[in-house]
């Protein structure tokens, strides 16, 4: 059988009383304890009637139990769907409504402890490569949230290669301090330490206190850019207390050149950067041995196609391969307008690629600002403002502008004088590209990955030029 979890299992040490999950109190979980609640939890949804390809949805805070609920239900052959703790009532219901799991969970600890009257399931439930084993929605970065279909297959062959590409071995110790409703946290950080069968350094959220002191006992981290830019503002993130880690990785949003630089200069490491998306998990990374470049998102994976749509030097990435999911759940129209005839997946970011294969993201095809009839890469001007006094970081938008259709907008963190950015910006860049307003703000809204919701930017921008 290709069920993703005897996949998983397999990379279980031998000696089951190894710590899986090393906890904030000093306690630990261990392996034979992760296999032991995922084997009861799946004999209990059988028992329960559920089956194969029925959806068990999950909305609750970060614990190991949401692990031990997540191997269950791959064990039991069902599907599981993670939702954000942070989703209101009506966000739920429109998620439940869309998927109708047949059970929902919403109390991790009281669902494990109801399932410890069952005898652990022996054998996982058989399944094939292409079904379905999780349904994870979007961020809802660009609209609403959709749902992508990934199967035991997609989730096998990325966590393969990543295992793979970024060296995990049983001494590694993993720092956690993602969420689990994501394909980072839940696929990409879990799948490397479960098929190492390694430790995790287990945290509920980003704390620094407790990341810093993590970091003393780890030897791998993963984390989107924000998580890199809070370790760097605090004072006690030294070399020295990065000195045991060997490996950096960041992803979900663009890390910044000068975030990976500072990160050099104080810790002598170059962070890794790789570029994923819930519709495939991991596309390119970095490599491990060889030159991590700052801006770039390094090479496609082992048996990833990545191509340039559109005949241009930059354009839509398009990718084929074993980790491209089959399709939005319900969706079928949607899907068949994200596939080319080939059977390529439009990603709807728009890059570069170096004739070595190195990719370049310069950002979103729904973020490109069309200024009197030219193109404008947002990517492009924020790289520019960025390295002006004054600026800590920009998002660049359009908004609707009487002559231009769109006038380019600069939000800029950080304080300055509007017309000397604009200036120096005109100076560096062609007119067309050079921001028309620039309006200062103390924080850019993000949302629970770190990603800039330049959609809301606009919202909130619609009127500058009116
Ligand atoms: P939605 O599809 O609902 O609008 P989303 O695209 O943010 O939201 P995810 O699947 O969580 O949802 O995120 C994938 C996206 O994150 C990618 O398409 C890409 O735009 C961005 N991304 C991920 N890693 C990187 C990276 N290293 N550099 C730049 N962008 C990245
Ligand atoms: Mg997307």
């Amino acid at each position: 059988s290709e069920n993703l979890y005897d996949l998983l299992a397999g990379g279980f040490p031998a000696d089951r009383s190894k710590p899986c999950f090393l906890l904030g109190d000093g306690s630990a979980i261990s392996y034979g304890e992760l296999e032991a609640a995922a084997g009861r939890i799946a004999a209990r949804l059988l028992a329960e009637g559920v089956g194969p390809g029925d959806r068990v949805a999950l909305q609750a805070e970060k614990s190991p139990e949401v692990i031990m609920i997540y191997l269950g239900v791959l064990k039991a052959g069902a599907v599981f769907l993670p939702l954000n703790a942070a989703y209101t009532a009506a966000e739920v219901d429109y998620f439940l409504g869309d998927a109708e799991p047949k059970v929902f969970v919403t109390d991790p600890p009281a669902f494990v402890r109801d399932a410890a009257a069952h005898a652990p399931l022996a054998q996982a439930v058989p399944r094939a490569a292409s079904d379905l084993a999780s349904l994870i929605y979007t961020s809802g970065t660009t609209g609403r949230s959709k749902g992508a279909m990934l199967s035991h297959g997609n989730l096998a062959t990325n966590a393969v290669a990543l295992h793979r590409a970024w060296g995990f071995g049983p001494d590694d110790v993993l720092l956690h301090a993602l969420p689990v409703f994501h394909v980072h946290g839940l696929f990409v950080a879990l799948h490397c330490a479960l098929l190492s069968g390694c430790p995790m350094v287990w945290l509920p959220k980003f704390e620094d206190a407790a990341v810093l002191a993590g970091l003393r006992r780890s030897t791998v981290m993963m984390g989107v850019p924000t998580f890199y830019t809070r370790l760097l503002a605090n004072p006690a993130f030294t070399r020295e207390a990065a000195a045991g880690v060997r490996l950096f990785i960041s992803g979900s949003a663009p890390l910044l050149p000068s975030t990976f630089a500072e990160f050099e200069a104080r810790t002598g490491r170059r962070i890794l950067e790789r570029y994923g998306m819930s519709e495939a998990v991991i596309i390119t990374t970095n490599p491990l041995e060889g030159e991590r470049l700052a801006g770039s998102v390094g090479y496609p994976l082992p048996g990833v196609e990545l191509r340039i749509g559109g005949g241009d030097e930059t354009g839509v990435i398009e990718i084929r391969g074993p980790s491209v999911f089959s399709g939005y759940w319900r969706m079928p129209d949607k899907t068949a307008q994200e596939f080319t005839a080939d059977g390529f997946f439009v990603t709807g970011d728009v890059g570069r690629q170096d004739p070595d294969g190195r990719v370049w993201i310069s950002g979103r095809a729904k973020d490109l600002i069309i200024s009197g009839g030219y193109n404008v890469y947002p990517k492009e001007v924020e790289l520019v403002l960025d390295e002006l006094p004054g600026v800590r970081e920009s998002a660049v938008i359009g908004a609707p502008h009487p002559d231009f259709g769109e006038g380019v907008v600069a939000v800029v963190i950080g304080q300055g004088d509007e017309a000397a950015l604009i200036a120096e910006a005109r100076r560096q860049l062609a007119a067309y590209k050079a921001p028309k307003r620039v309006l200062f703000v103390d924080e850019l809204p993000r949302n629970a990955m770190g990603k800039v919701q330049k959609n809301l930017l606009r919202e909130r921008y619609a009127d500058v030029f009116s």
